[in-house]
C-alpha cells in the first residue's frame, strides 16, 4: 500500500498539542476538573496526546458517530453509534475531535451534548478545513487550519487505513 507523504510531521504536532493543553488549562483554571469527550474513532490519538498535556484534573469519556461511508466525501448523515458512559451535568466538557470539515458532525454533537446540561461546553479539533464548511460551528481550540486536502494518519483514516501513522499525511504528495 502506498505510503502517504508527510503533511504535518510528528514534532510539529507534538509542539502544537503542548500549546493547546496549556491553553485549555489556563482557560479553565489550575484546579478545575475538565471532562474530555473523544469522538471515535479518529480522535483517539489526539486525545491520548492532549490528555497528557493538560496538567491537573481530567476525566474522559468516548462517543462514536458515523458520517462517512468509507469514501472521501460526506454523506451529510450523522448517526450515533456509541453513547457516553457518564452524565455531563455540571461538568466542564470539551469535545475532542480529529478534524472539522463540513461541520455537520460537530454541530450534531454540540446540539445533543448541550442538551445534557454541562456547566460549559467547548470543542478542540486538531485540524480544521474552513473552506469545506456547510454549517458554522464554534471551535475554541484548533491545532492547524489546512486547505481542502484529504489527510490521513495520527488517528485519521481512509477506509479504516492509515490511522496508525505517527504523522499527518496526504495521499497526493507531501509538503
Ligand atoms: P464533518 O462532519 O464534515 O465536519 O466531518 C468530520 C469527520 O469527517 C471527521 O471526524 C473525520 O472522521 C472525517 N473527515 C473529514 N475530513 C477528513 C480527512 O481529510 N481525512 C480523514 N477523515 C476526514
Amino acid at each position: 500500500m502506498k505510503q502517504p507523504g508527510t503533511f504535518i510531521d510528528q514534532a510539529r504536532i507534538a509542539a502544537r498539542i503542548a500549546e493547546l493543553g496549556a491553553e485549555i488549562r489556563r482557560d479553565c483554571g489550575p484546579d478545575t476538573p475538565v471532562h474530555l469527550i473523544a469522538v471515535l474513532k479518529g480522535a483517539f490519538v489526539f486525545l491520548a496526546d492532549l490528555v497528557r498535556q493538560i496538567n491537573g484534573p481530567v476525566t474522559l469519556d468516548f462517543i462514536a458517530v458515523s458520517s462517512y461511508g468509507g469514501g472521501t466525501s460526506s454523506s451529510g448523515q450523522v448517526r450515533l453509534l456509541k453513547d457516553l458512559d457518564r452524565s455531563l451535568e455540571g461538568r466542564h466538557v470539551i469535545i475532542v475531535e480529529d478534524i472539522v470539515d463540513t461541520g455537520l458532525t460537530l454541530s450534531y454533537l454540540q446540539e445533543i451534548l448541550h442538551a445534557r446540561s454541562p456547566k460549559s461546553l467547548k470543542t478542540a479539533c486538531l485540524l480544521s478545513k474552513p473552506s469545506r464548511r456547510k454549517v458554522q460551528v464554534p471551535v475554541e481550540y484548533i491545532g492547524f487550519t489546512i486547505d481542502d486536502r484529504f489527510v490521513v494518519g495520527y488517528g485519521l483514516d481512509f477506509d479504516e487505513h492509515y490511522r496508525e501513522l505517527p504523522y499527518i499525511g496526504v495521499m497526493d504528495g507531501g509538503e
